[in-house]
């Protein structure tokens, strides 16, 4: 990995990374350009579908084939909403994008909006994110000033606008029906799917909902091409048919105990023991005791679980829900698993929209149990009834209306089933966890 150079933050250091005529020097907007004037929108939908792109912003679904499902011929208006709310703990790695090289992002979404035929975009930003929303704002009128964006751009006969919209500061908002019915100026309460919003998305027209990552990768793709991307990160395995592979570079972020939190691009597939080599190890000279590969959802991987892949397929391998946005968070061998899961779920009863029973009431319970347990106050059958709650919640058996249920439940059944020794021992022992909350990135 130590010789990899990257691509997706190639730019960041240089002066004013984020202004058009840097990004022009470098050869920014000749892609889009070169795509209006040589190639059909379906020509650039084949490329990102035969590169292999899968999505970034966690559920990895693969980028081409989702702009497929869009209803052929359709009349229009046909919308690409970007899901630039980012707001799965840990997780950063758009925010370093959206700060400090939007044009990247910007050039993706115009390629996008020309490979699917829209002729408007909505870029739906973290309300926190105040410097990224700036940046981008000035980068959207610098496109205006230059002809790049608006009517028949660059006699093309394209027209493309893109409107900036801050987001309403709920984790739901970044679910991405949740985050189309706050577009529209009503509360983030997720839809039931189908129709998925390729089909009936803003306003009930067809929309793609692409995250901020994976529009930088489309942009990277269009310039450097196909074998490019392939020849980075993980080819499908041979003996599972329905694997499509872990292409491209990978923004990863590492917070929580280590000498030095920060995002670094690498290929899809390197492991937790390099990420956390690369963060300076772990604080204080301590062990790790568990790592969350990907947002809080994921579960968590333990000390002997370190060198597992950290691509789409790795973690899932392990008992963990999925890579997710492949923000790791380190946990060190002095934190209290009973802690850090109280934590957890003290997140998600504050982010359940409340919608759906099973998870109103469900993240309330699981929150309660683990409050009893950090309090020294667990009872026997505490920890069945925690999987049982965490089991019957999520949306697999249908009860739910979007992801979150299932997001809440899977750390509880992971973690009690990782580390139920230590869990048993605080229950017999009536000991009080340190009521230390994790190091959080935001
Ligand atoms: P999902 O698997 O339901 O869907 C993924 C994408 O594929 C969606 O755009 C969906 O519309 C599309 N899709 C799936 N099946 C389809 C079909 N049959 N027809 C048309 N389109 C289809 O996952 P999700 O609920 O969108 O996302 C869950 C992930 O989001 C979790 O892994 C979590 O880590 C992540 N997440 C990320 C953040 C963040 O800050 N980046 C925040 C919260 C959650
Ligand atoms: Fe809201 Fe939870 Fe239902 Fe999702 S699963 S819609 S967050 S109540």
């Amino acid at each position: 990995m130590s010789n990899y150079e990257p691509i997706l933050l190639a730019r960041i250091g240089k002066p004013e990374s984020y202004k058009l005529e840097g990004y022009r020097a470098d050869g920014g907007y000749e892609a889009f350009l070169k795509a209006l004037k040589n190639s059909k929108p379906n020509e650039v939908v084949d490329t990102i579908k035969n590169s292999g792109l899968r999505g970034r912003g966690g559920a990895g679904f693969p980028t081409g084939l989702k702009w497929t499902f869009l209803p052929k011929d359709h009349p229009g208006p046909i919308y690409l909403c970007v899901n630039a709310d980012e707001s799965e703990p840990c997780t950063f790695n758009n925010r370093i994008l959206m700060e400090l090289d939007p044009h990247q992002v910007l050039e993706g979404v115009m390629l996008a909006c020309y490979a699917i035929k829209s002729s408007r975009a909505y870029y739906y930003i973290r309300y926190e994110y105040g410097l990224s929303y700036r940046r981008l704002q000035a980068a959207i009128d610098e496109l205006y000033a230059a002809g790049l964006l608006g009517q028949n751009i660059q006699g093309s006969g394209f027209n493309l606008d893109i409107y900036l919209h801050r987001g309403a500061g709920a984790y739901v908002c970044g679910e991405e029906t949740g985050l189309i019915e706050s577009l529209e100026g009503k509360r983030a309460w997720p839809r039931i799917k189908p129709p998925f919003p390729a089909i009936e998305g803003a306003f009930r027209k067809p929309t793609i909902v692409n995250n901020v990552e994976t529009l930088a990768c489309v942009t990277q793709i269009m310039r450097r091409g196909i074998d490019w991307f392939k020849s980075i990160g993980v080819a499908p395995d041979p003996k599972n048919p329905r694997d499509a592979g872990s292409y491209g570079p990978k923004l990863y972020c590492v917070s929580g105990h280590v000498n030095n939190p920060g995002c670094w691009e690498l290929p899809l597939g390197v492991t937790s023991n390099e990420l956390i080599r690369l963060a300076g190890g772990v604080w204080k000279g301590r062990k790790v005791k568990a790592v969350v590969p990907g947002g809080l959802s994921m579960g968590f991987l333990t000390a002997n679980e370190l060198e597992v892949p950290l691509d789409f397929n790795g973690p899932g391998k392990v008992g963990c829900l999925g890579l997710g946005t492949a923000a790791i968070t380190v946990i060190d061998d002095q934190t209290s698993m009973i802690d850090v899961l109280h934590n957890t779920c003290q997140f998600y009863a504050h982010e359940s929209c409340g919608q759906c029973t099973p998870c109103r009431e469900g993240t309330g319970w699981m929150l309660k149990i683990t409050d009893r347990l950090r309090k020294g106050q667990g009872r026997k059958e505490d920890l069945d009834i925690l999987v049982e709650v965490a089991d019957r919640i999520g949306i697999m058996p249908g009860s739910t209306i979007c992801g979150l249920a299932d997001g809440a439940g899977w750390p509880v059944k992971n973690a009690i089933r990782k580390f139920r020794q230590e869990f048993e021992d605080a229950i017999k022992t009536g000991r009080r966890s340190h009521l230390r909350p994790l190091a959080m990135a935001h």
